[in-house]
């Protein structure tokens, strides 16, 4: 698809950057990286701005982990001065939501200068920013232009990328679960977007093998596809069809690691993991006929209200209310919309079945993430088997949208 900003990914990135720069006329500019990222590129950028004699305040986030949470912005807003200037996002997701969001709240434009194809939201606009331990998306602004360092990238440290391409391969259970929610739920969906986009991710993931080597021309053709899907979203309005079940369920797990005060894992690599089981869940579909789908249906118990409240009291704690509200359509559903659910279930069975196809078995997911240095199981990145299934089970809380794990829950499929 086009872009609608300059995107530039090769050897050249920090001169195309400069050369941009001088043809917009910026001089004054915010740099924000943090320890990792300044000797990797911040200081190469730095060094040339204030080569040319621009004007860089440089904002080296510190800490071992950095989250896009109070703390960390405000350590960029001290850092301002009210002087009008370009923000510079060296750095991979995080530090770009950092930028994101100060830059825009401050009516200012920022540039996305990536140093590893970890994440496929730097050309979005919604910041995922962390309050009182939740995670929420706030709309702001995707950067003006993006420059990426291709040998950078490709000196990322190997988990971050494969974390990159955990992300992608989600897209394709994303998109299947995007038009279920349109098929089952009356979500908005935008077709020639949706077949765009699985046509763009279906060719980025074939990469799997070179991403894994670290060649150059793997790790190009994953930072491509990490940004046209940035642009998908962008087209669409929201994250719909770049976040089905397996970001719902990975948010679970985020937020989870967040409140017990554990170690991050990238998101891709959770997202990833999360898709071998939402893989098998469509596997599961396919292998069902009409007729199975309506007795599974029928012999399925729906949760009563009072049961979904009590349980999501116990699992989510202090922001229970909080999901609660967001759910309502879903948690008190009434005996005749959950009739017309499962009719409309039973009737779409064909479209149903169409949408499943396009999703790859869970054993090549698994082959898929192995090739490009992925992790696939729980137990790898840190999680009990308990724990995992918990995030399964109530993952589709987090957001107020039909996926595939609501399908599966409706027909009685077990999580794993
Ligand atoms: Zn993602």
């Amino acid at each position: 698809m086009n872009s609608s900003i300059p995107v530039y990914i090769g050897d050249y990135a920090v001169d195309k950057l400069m050369e941009y720069c001088q043809e917009k006329g910026f001089k004054k500019f915010v740099l924000v990286c943090d320890t990792n990222t300044y000797p990797v590129l911040g200081q190469a950028v730095e060094g040339r701005l204030q080569g040319a004699g621009w004007d860089v305040i440089t904002v080296r986030l510190t800490g071992e982990e950095i989250i896009a949470d109070a703390h960390y912005l405000l350590d960029v807003f001290l850092k301002l001065d009210r002087q009008d200037r370009l923000f510079l996002a060296v750095g991979s997701g995080t530090l770009t939501d950092i930028t994101r969001f100060t830059s825009f709240v401050t009516k200012a434009s920022f540039v996305s200068i990536p140093t590893a194809a970890s994440v496929d939201g730097f050309t979005s606009i919604g910041a995922p920013l962390v309050m009182r331990g939740i995670k929420k998306t706030a709309i702001s602004q995707a950067p003006i232009a993006l420059f990426a360092n291709l040998s950078t990238l490709c000196e990322a440290p190997p988990l971050l990328t494969a974390s990159g391409y955990g992300d992608l391969l989600g897209k394709l259970l994303s998109i299947a679960d995007w038009q279920l929610g349109h098929v089952l739920w009356g979500e908005r969906f935008d077709p020639q977007i949706a077949v765009e986009f699985y046509q763009s991710m279906s060719k980025s993931i074939r990469y799997a093998p070179q991403i894994g080597r670290r060649q150059c021309d793997g790790i190009e053709q994953l930072m491509l596809g990490l940004i046209e899907s940035g642009f998908y979203m962008l087209a669409f309005g929201n994250s719909n069809p770049a976040s089905g079940a397996e970001h719902h369920c990975s948010h679970f797990l985020e937020m989870k690691l967040l409140k017990e005060g554990r170690r991050a894992v990238f998101h891709g690599v959770k997202v990833g993991v999360v898709s071998v089981s939402t893989a098998g869940w469509y596997a599961r579909v396919r292998g069902l006929s009409r007729a199975d789908a309506a007795r599974m249906l029928e012999a399925t118990p729906f949760l009563s209200a009072e049961t979904q409240v009590q349980n999501i009291h116990q699992t989510f704690g202090s922001i229970a209310d909080e999901v609660i509200a967001d759910q309502k359509e879903w948690i008190y559903m009434t005996p005749e919309a959950l009739a017309a659910l499962k009719r409309r279930v039973v009737d779409q069975w064909d479209v149903v079945q169409e949408i499943a196809a396009r999703v790859p078995p869970p054993e090549e997911v698994v082959e898929l993430l192995r090739a490009s240095g992925a992790p696939t199981r729980y137990d790898e990145i840190g999680f009990s088997r308990e724990e995992f299934l918990q995030a399964l089970d109530y993952g589709h809380y987090l957001r107020n949208r039909f996926s595939i794990n609501r399908l599966r829950l409706l027909l009685g499929i077990p999580s794993l």
